[in-house]
């Protein structure tokens, strides 16, 4: 059994991807061909978002859009601590300040009235200056954007929504990577709608954010890549990408609508024995991941063995919350500073979820980890 079955998806879009991989070849444009705008353009409307820009992966995506809000040495950027490590990583390399805020215990988004205690903690101490919040839209279901803007107006703070696992939500039928000043996403192929290598997009519907994102995804590029300035890098997404992101765009929302079957029917059989995702009224998730809490740690080793006794791959997303990583001892957090963070990445493990997940491997799933 896959953990994400890409090969089931593959067989299903083989020939028209094969075909748009092969019309790329024949135009030559490998950098910035056709494609690339094509993808944007649908990507944009899919989101409703004014720009879309395609770029090399999730992780540049947010550094450019932090670079473009100037974030800098003496900046606090809000963020968890229970996230991928990309998240965090590009405030660092900022050389900006990573302030790390705890989870809310059901949703595993950021508590937004810790949140708030946080801001006005180092408004206090003076030695930051606030300057953007990043909410993780983690395992596919979007934060709670109602509150995150009410802090966001209240403190001038603008928001970047990482949207990497994200793409494909909503809430109360707006889509997810529409909700920050900036949003961004993923294609690593493991996600909601994954390329065949890397990629990633940034959205916005501010035009002066989105020239200047253009140009730093190209070097700082003014009239071309020869006229530099400003700061850039080398973020394009290959043509080639494009055109395979072209073709998975055209099944994502069927791919969705099993997706959120399966959930259900996981939910329904696990309820009684674990703590199943919690979706609020209105919003949806892409389920990027399906994750479950186990009552301890024991607990958990023992369901993922008897999983893996099986053949069932199962992974633990994720076992270290980032204030724990060495990488980022350096900001002098200590275990108890994020309580929740911790319990949770003690018990919580994913399930195998994607489209082409029969009703019998639901069933066996379930009924192992039951007895
Ligand atoms: C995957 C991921 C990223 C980074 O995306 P890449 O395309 O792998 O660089 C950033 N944030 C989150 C929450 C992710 O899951």
């Amino acid at each position: 059994m896959e953990f994400i079955d890409l090969k089931s998806q593959y067989k299903l879009v083989k020939s028209d991807i094969l075909e748009s991989i092969n019309d790329v070849l024949n135009h030559g444009q490998y950098i910035m061909g056709p494609e690339v705008k094509e993808l944007e353009s649908k990507l944009a409307k899919y989101v409703n978002q004014r720009y879309c820009i395609s770029c090399s992966s999730g992780t540049d995506a947010l550094l450019i859009a932090l670079m473009a809000m100037d974030v800098c040495p003496g900046d606090a950027v809000f963020t968890t601590p229970f996230t991928y490590v990309a998240t965090v990583e590009v405030i660092s390399l900022l050389g900006a300040t990573p302030v790390f805020v705890d989870i809310d215990p059901k949703t595993f988004n950021i508590s937004t009235d810790l949140l708030e205690e946080s801001v006005l903690s180092v408004i206090a101490k003076k030695e930051l200056t606030p300057k953007a919040i990043i909410p993780v839209d983690l395992f596919g279901l979007p934060a709670d954007y109602r509150k995150l803007n009410t802090i966001s107006l209240k403190y001038n703070l603008p928001i970047v929504e990482d949207g990497a696992q994200g793409f494909g939500g909503s809430i109360d039928g707006k889509k997810s990577c529409s909700f920050g000043h900036i949003s961004t996403t993923s294609f690593f192929p493991a996600k909601p709608l994954g390329g065949y290598g890397d990629g990633g997009a940034i959205f916005t519907n501010d035009t002066k954010l989105h020239n200047i994102m253009k140009s730093i995804r190209v070097h700082g590029k003014g009239i071309d890549k020869y006229d530099n300035i400003r700061i850039g890098l080398n973020g394009r997404l290959d043509t080639i990408q494009a055109a395979v992101l072209i073709q998975k765009l055209s099944i994502f929302d069927e791919e969705l609508h099993k997706k959120e079957e399966i959930a259900n029917t996981y939910s329904r059989l696990l309820s009684s024995h674990f703590a199943v995702p919690y979706i609020p009224d209105l919003y949806t998730s892409s389920w990027a991941q399906y994750s479950i809490l186990a009552k301890n740690s024991e607990h958990r080793d023992n369901c993922m063995n008897k999983l893996r006794n099986e053949g069932i791959p199962s992974v633990i997303y994720y076992q270290i919350p980032l204030h724990l990583q060495k990488a980022y001892s350096y900001l002098g957090y200590k275990r108890g500073d994020f309580k929740i963070s911790e319990d949770i990445s003690d018990r919580i493990f994913s399930l195998p979820m994607h489209a082409y997940l029969s009703e019998n491997e639901i069933f066996k799933i379930s009924e192992i980890l039951k007895y």
